[in-house]
């Protein structure tokens, strides 16, 4: 005859099973809506594209005011060799003015090529976070997918489990079941121990003959005289 300790006893395997299976379920739960990397990433790579926006503007201004500078040195130029102007003060006004274009040109020029290296060096750090954004997908597609999977067999065990629970509790006498159910928390889900030998397996410690016994005898729920869980 199976003692109510020992069907209390495949109770609580049952039991610890569902919790491990529930358990792990919820991490998945929290793995699965957890997208602080990506999210993370996406938001440095927005940044960076902001960032790049107005140097990139820049680079445009400066290419329109140099090609209206050239415009306009060449105009003068075409004057000065126009023979049109004749009058030596003009004349050297217009070098002069020529000269000048072509200095402005040349500050404007050199910022030009800085603001390029400016860009380059962004489209670069633009294209490895382009790079790590990508990768990171991947890698949570092919997480997700293995997460997927492993709660869906966990869900199925978990039926099967609860199933087998129902079985099990009709054959357990409510009185006995009632106690199991209140140790439940306090014993933190091993409200019973096994007898391993004359110890009690879960807190070590060596029973007297009379409990040991008792639990052999199986008429009644005996407790451990230490830990106070149910002997089986
Ligand atoms: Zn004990």
């Amino acid at each position: 005859m199976t003692t109510q300790a020992a069907l209390l006893w495949e109770l609580q395997t049952l039991d610890l099973n569902l919790v491990k299976r529930r358990r792990r379920l919820k991490e998945i739960a929290a793995l699965l809506g957890d997208h602080q990397q990506i999210t993370q990433k996406r938001e440095s790579l927005n940044a960076a594209e902001t960032a790049l926006r107005p140097v990139q503007t820049r680079s445009r201004d400066l290419d329109l005011e140099i090609k209206g500078l050239v415009q306009k040195a060449k105009t003068a130029s075409d004057l000065l060799y126009s023979g049109k102007v004749r009058n030596p003060k003009e004349l050297e006004d217009l070098q002069e003015e020529i000269a000048g274009l072509q200095k402005r040109q040349k500050q404007l020029e050199d910022s030009l090529i800085e603001v390029y290296l400016d860009i380059e060096e962004r489209q670069t750090g633009i294209k490895s976070l382009q790079a790590d954004l990508e990768a990171l997908l991947q890698t949570e597609g092919t997480e997700h997918q293995k997460l997927h999977r492993e709660a869906q067999k966990l869900q199925e065990e978990l039926q099967d489990l609860e199933q087998t629970r129902q079985t099990a509790v009709q054959k357990i006498d409510p009185t006995a079941l009632k106690k199991y159910d209140s140790m439940w928390v306090a014993k933190k889900g091993t409200p019973v121990s096994r007898l391993e030998g004359e110890s009690c397996k879960l807190c070590g410690v060596e029973q007297t003959t009379i409990i040991v016994q008792k639990v052999h005898r199986g008429q009644e729920l005996i407790f451990c005289h230490v830990c106070g869980r149910i002997l089986s």
